[in-house]
């Protein structure tokens, strides 16, 4: 069996990564702090920054913090029994976006250094919200695991069974909801006996 498995958010701690960045950077610029802590994302709304501070942070910034980034728990632990149970692990990231120089070998090495045993690496670019899909269906993925609520509803649409890990921002969709990889791992366990 197929899994595809997204990167940002679902097996690293981006967001985590991400808010503390802004939390520096806005010291530099205003020192306003969070100025909306229910914001659902931290690049909406939740600082004051103009659209311009946010575009020019993000893009001088994001392959610096993308190195930076850590597993999520549990992450290698249950990759590594659905690995030897024998299913095939794809991991599939929307980072070929232009945001980064070397997206391919850049990820490539932190999979690397983080021990994460796989069977491809897909890069699919983010802004299009059907790429994800497209991979899935060329590489006969049974179950993908994404964040982001667009790409999870795209491949649902295209019967594509989808888990989508559970984030402030992607509550409004009844997409089958998962919190970590115990969770993830149960299900994929269950489903191989439907
Ligand atoms: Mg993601």
């Amino acid at each position: 069996m197929n899994i595809g498995v997204d990167i940002d958010n679902v097996i690293s701690n981006f967001n985590e990564v991400l808010l503390n960045e802004f939390l520096i950077h806005d010291k530099d610029l205003r020192n306003s702090g969070i100025i909306n802590a229910n914001a659902d994302y931290i690049t909406r709304g939740m600082f004051d920054w103009s659209k311009e501070e946010l575009d020019e942070f993000y893009m001088n910034n994001i392959e610096r913090i993308a190195k930076k980034l850590v597993l999520l728990d549990g992450t290698k632990e249950y990759i590594d029994k659905l690995k030897n149970a024998g299913y095939n692990i794809f991991i599939i990231t929307g980072r070929d976006n232009g945001e980064y120089t070397n997206p391919y070998e850049m990820t490539k090495k932190w999979l690397d250094k983080n021990n994460i045993i796989y069977d491809k690496l897909i890069l699919t670019n983010a802004y299009d919200t059907h790429s994800k899909t497209k991979e899935c269906l060329k590489n006969h993925i049974d179950i993908m695991i994404d964040d982001s609520k667009r790409i999870c509803e795209d491949c649902v649409i295209n019967n594509i069974t989808t888990l989508l890990m559970d984030t402030p921002y992607n509550k409004d969709t009844n997409i089958t909801r998962v919190h970590n990889w115990e969770e993830i791992y149960e299900f994929i366990t269950e489903y191989k006996k439907n």
